[in-house]
């Protein structure tokens, strides 16, 4: 029966019906995925563990349905799940040595409301180490491959999961975005990616990287399917103070079928963007235009000063994020000869450069002297990039429904590429980081290829807590795009 799934095609909307239509059991699904990425996983390392309990659910599911039961919104939908949220009984290890044998011990609320629709997870996957990074390389479990190219990165960090989806190694994937982490490894392995409203979905299980800027969202192959999953997993949570999901019932402006958008183009400079880049966004602009939607351009003047607030904010909360693992309360345990030598053990031993750096960077900038001069002076900038972006959708003011820009300046870049040139990297979050700070919701959507084939993704930004209209110019855009 396996050999007959055509896992390249399928997607949870498809799943969804033949599982309804009773077509295909929940167990063919997980074992055609296993096979798959039995055969896949060892060059592309997507996976860091493949749980061995995936098919057990399937069984119980097919149980179920065979007795009658209508089958769950996500019945048989097969999952991977990022290394930094957490799945009772599981390991959760954050891509770090330190976490590496680290069981969580309650579920995330996101894989709660998951398993609660019949979801299936697969395995987890690998990242860079906490959450930092974008190319998947500061794992403590080697680098990623791009399935596209085996020699170039995933992105990251969420790059094992945007890997497993374009490997067909799981129809969906949960990621984390603190920076760009779900839309910039969507856009190097062609599939989609969303980082809803700071808010929207509670981080409650996640292992966070920068509270002020995580989100949990889906990667998928289809906008559809990212929408079909946030659907799941939004909504407000007592166990998440900073959830808000009582925001989105007054939500009234639903947003109305092949709906006309304004779309303010962002202007940047192109200069810094790969040619490849520019014309798939030109290319699009046309669609855009075609399909009757008003382009215009549109300066957010305070952008600029992104990544710069970026890199204090970010290393500041991971500083303290980071204080927990001492080695007492979870994980890796290195004892010395007093209390202070095993905290400084542990933490030599178990994290990696770029988490000692991050670390090191945030420590300077909360100091006592220093607090002022670079933290305080972000949280400005921080306030005057919301701002631009309050402006630009304010109907008074820019007016516009939607932003487009790249997702990243380039295609997938090779492994080892931007490893000793840590500027190079940061800059790679150039397009990714405003939403982060700003908190509102962004896409990437598959637009076309490199001429040596690599996919390229455009980004899609929306007002704080209308990812209906990402989803709406999502679909319209890929049922008319060439990618
Ligand atoms: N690449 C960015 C960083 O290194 C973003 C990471 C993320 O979103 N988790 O911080």
């Amino acid at each position: 029966m396996n050999n007959t799934i055509d896992l390249k095609n399928l997607t949870i909307k498809k799943t969804q019906g033949m599982i309804k239509n009773r077509e295909v059991s929940c167990r063919s699904l997980v074992s055609a995925y296993q096979e798959n990425t039995a055969k896949k996983n060892k060059d592309i390392n997507a996976y860091l563990e493949i749980f061995d309990d995936a098919f057990e659910f399937a069984e119980k599911q097919d149980k179920k349905i065979l007795a009658g039961e209508e089958p769950a919104e996500l019945s048989g939908i097969a999952f991977a799940i990022k290394d930094n949220i957490l799945i009772k009984g599981k390991i959760a290890s954050a891509g770090s040595k330190i976490l590496e044998k680290y069981r969580a011990v309650y579920d995330a609320t996101v894989i709660k409301k998951l398993y609660g629709k019949g979801a299936i997870f697969l395995g987890r996957t690998n990242m860079d180490e906490f959450a930092m990074g974008s190319s998947t390389e500061n794992s403590a479990f080697g680098p990623t491959g791009n399935p596209y190219d085996l020699e170039r990165v995933p992105g990251g960090s969420s790059g094992g999961s945007a890997a497993a989806v374009a490997m067909q190694g799981c129809v969906a994937a949960l990621g984390s975005d603190t920076g760009g982490s779900i839309r910039q490894p969507a856009s190097f392995c062609g599939v989609v990616g969303l980082k809803p409203t700071y808010g929207e979905v509670s981080r409650y299980g996640l292992i966070a990287m920068a509270s002020s800027l995580d989100q949990i969202g889906p990667i998928a192959k289809t906008v559809e399917d990212a929408e079909i999953i946030f659907n799941v997993i939004k909504g407000k949570d007592e166990f998440d103070s900073t959830s808000l999901g009582h925001l989105i019932s007054k939500r009234t402006l639903n947003v109305q079928n092949n709906q006309k958008l304004r779309i303010g183009l962002l202007k940047y400079d192109r200069r810094g963007v790969d040619n490849e880049v520019n014309n798939i966004i030109d290319e699009s602009v046309k669609i855009l235009r075609n399909l009757g939607h008003a382009i215009e351009e549109i300066e957010l003047p305070h952008l600029e000063y992104s990544l710069a607030c970026y890199y204090i904010i970010m290393p500041a909360e991971v500083s303290s994020n980071m204080a927990r693992f001492d080695g007492v309360k979870y994980g890796l345990s290195v004892k010395g000869e007093n209390l202070l030598k095993d905290y400084m053990e542990t933490r030599a031993r178990g994290f990696g450069k770029e988490v000692k750096k991050r670390i090191a960077l945030g420590t300077y900038v909360l100091s006592a002297g220093y607090y002022d001069e670079y933290y305080g002076r972000a949280q400005k900038a921080r306030a005057l990039i919301r701002k631009d972006f309050k402006e630009a959708f304010d109907a008074k003011k820019g007016n516009f429904d939607i932003i487009l820009s790249p997702v990243a300046p380039t295609p997938a870049f090779k492994i080892g590429e931007k490893t000793e040139d840590p500027l190079q990297m940061y800059l790679s979050d150039i397009f990714t980081v405003p939403a982060n700070l700003a908190g509102v919701p962004a896409i990437s959507v598959p637009a076309g290829y490199s001429l040596s084939g690599l996919p390229i993704g455009i980004q899609f930004i929306a007002p704080w807590f209308r990812e209906d209209l990402l989803f709406e110019i999502g679909k319209q855009y890929e049922q008319n795009s060439t990618a």
